[in-house]
């Protein structure tokens, strides 16, 4: 795995390539990521698309309970409706979080 240490594009597979497909630096610009590193960003680039795939799940979630609250049927409708648009948000927003703390620890890519 290497890494553009201009733009920080990740060239997963293979060698460096001549020139960065992102900013197009010159291939000396990129520098090849130990082992254990790229081992650590394939498994975190894996939980942060399953975290993804959770915030997307959440707003589906935030969507149909925001018709089952403007349906209101009745008292408990409305109740089980409104806990699943907080419980969405809840998990929405710790997601968005978890994500943002493997950015900040570099586990991004
Ligand atoms: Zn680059």
């Amino acid at each position: 795995m290497y890494k553009c240490t201009v733009c920080n594009y990740l060239n997963a597979e293979g060698e460096a390539p001549q020139k960065c497909p992102k900013c197009g630096a010159p291939q000396e610009k990129f520098e090849k990521l130990a082992k254990e590193h790229a081992d650590k960003i394939t498994r975190s680039r894996h939980s942060n698309y399953l975290l993804k795939d959770l915030i997307t799940s959440m707003e589906t979630i935030n969507d149909i309970a925001e018709q089952g609250i403007d349906d209101d049927l009745d008292p408990g409708c409305r109740k089980l409706f409104t806990e699943a648009k907080e419980s969405a948000e809840f998990l929405r927003q710790t997601a968005l979080a978890e994500i943002e703390n493997h950015i900040g620890k570099g586990k991004w890519g």
